[in-house]
């Protein structure tokens, strides 16, 4: 019987937390809502972005997309090795 190989693309998210304005656009527009804004203050005084959990983030980039101080991106991860690979922006 041949092995069914459910590859699931997984992504997650890298977060400059003091370029941050705490705007919350990421989280509002993150299609499986895989983020919140964070209890943590930045520097500034706002609250970056967080994700809920790993397993919600596609690497859809979408969160990069929009955020207007490229404070976050996104991207997909392999979950074989663990090892990501960054999208062309
Ligand atoms: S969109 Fe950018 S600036 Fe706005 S909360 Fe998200 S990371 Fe922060
Ligand atoms: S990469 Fe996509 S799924 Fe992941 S946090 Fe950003 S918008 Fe959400």
């Amino acid at each position: 019987m041949a092995e069914e190989k459910k590859k699931k693309a997984a992504g997650s998210v890298v977060i400059t937390v003091e370029r941050c304005k705490g705007c919350g656009f990421c989280v509002e527009f993150c299609p499986p809502h895989a983020l919140k804004l964070s209890d943590q203050y930045n520097v500034k005084g706002y609250h970056p972005p967080a994700l809920i959990s790993r397993e919600m983030c596609n690497g859809c980039n979408m969160c990069g997309m929009l955020c207007p101080d490229f404070a976050i991106y996104g991207f997909l991860q392999n979950k074989k090795s663990g090892k990501g690979s960054d999208r062309e922006r």
